[in-house]
């Protein structure tokens, strides 16, 4: 039961520890958005990010991240840290007293040992969070660096060990998706749901998938498909702050469009049927491909294709 004490908070799996880099805000945004993260993560921006936690010379930044790490578990709940580092940052150029991006490969490294410092310090006071550590280029596509204290996908941490540090186990398969998801996006297709069709699917939620009241009432919000004019309308947006300067988008953003297609429209799209849609939302819209592939084999075919 919730209480009647005051609002209740919002709940996050991840805490997001990303810098203030004004270039790549909106990428960090648009990217977790892309995940089906929106609303369910809790970010900190601090300069440098992970340096913040390695950084001995700001022991008040240690202090603020962790007091908040803390204040985000208590509040929201987090069981994941995701650290986001990025490239040509300033206040890693400070701290290293050079300019890396100079020597992208010795940029890596620097970054690399910060991550995994960093990781190895929340390891070291949360060990049942899980951890992830990237690094984001410019261009906000992310690379994840090797990480000694972090845990691979398909895996959670288990009891504690001996040593103090816990174990991996593979993490169980998600959920298969219920049935009043199903229903609900058929019976969403003709138009806003009725109260009582709304009370239907939720009992169906509860009474055959298992649910209770409040998981049926997450399906139901998550199953309502967003109208496609507000879907076409977002994915334009994305589009054009992603496109080139002559109207071209690459695979890998029809690729992320195609994924925020299939988060806007509800459950039960295929990968292929949204990147089918958003391809056609982007030709419709002017948009052209970049062509893909090495010299001297470059091609559109990828785009064609999901124009067939
Ligand atoms: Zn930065």
């Amino acid at each position: 039961m919730s209480s009647s004490i005051g609002p209740v908070p919002a709940k996050a799996d991840t805490f997001l520890i990303s810098c203030i880099d004004p270039r790549l805000t909106d990428d960090t945004t648009f990217r977790f958005a892309a995940l089906g993260r929106t609303d369910r993560y809790s970010e900190m921006r601090i300069a440098g990010a992970a340096l913040a936690l390695v950084d001995q010379n700001r022991p008040g930044w240690q202090a603020a991240l962790w007091e908040n790490l803390a204040a985000s578990r208590a509040l929201h709940g987090i069981r994941h840290v995701t650290l986001l580092n990025h490239r040509d940052c300033g206040a890693m150029d400070l701290w290293a007293r050079r300019r890396l991006a100079d020597d992208p490969v010795d940029e890596l490294r620097v970054h690399t040992e910060v991550l995994n410092g960093a990781a190895d310090a929340i390891r070291a006071r949360h060990p049942d969070l899980t951890i992830e550590i990237k690094l984001m280029e410019l261009d906000g596509s992310v690379t994840q660096p090797s990480c000694r204290s972090c845990v691979p996908m398909g895996f959670r941490l288990g009891v504690i060990a001996q040593d103090g540090l816990p174990v991996l186990e593979p993490s169980p398969p998600p959920p298969a998706a219920p049935r009043m998801a199903e229903m609900a996006r058929l019976r969403s297709q003709s138009g806003p749901l009725e109260r009582g069709a709304e009370f239907a699917l939720l009992e169906m939620g509860i009474t055959e998938d298992g649910l209770t009241l409040a998981q049926a009432q997450e399906v139901l919000a998550a199953s309502a498909t967003a109208r496609p004019q507000e879907v076409e309308r977002d994915i334009l947006t994305y589009l054009r702050s992603q496109a080139d300067r002559r109207g071209r988008i690459s695979e890998r953003v029809l690729g992320e469009a195609a994924a925020l297609y299939r988060r806007l429209s509800g459950p039960g799209m295929t990968e292929q049927e949204s990147r089918e849609a958003a391809a056609g939302i982007a030709a419709r819209a002017g948009f052209t491909p970049r062509p893909a592939g090495w010299w001297p084999f470059r091609s559109t075919r990828w785009w064609d294709s999901l124009l067939a």
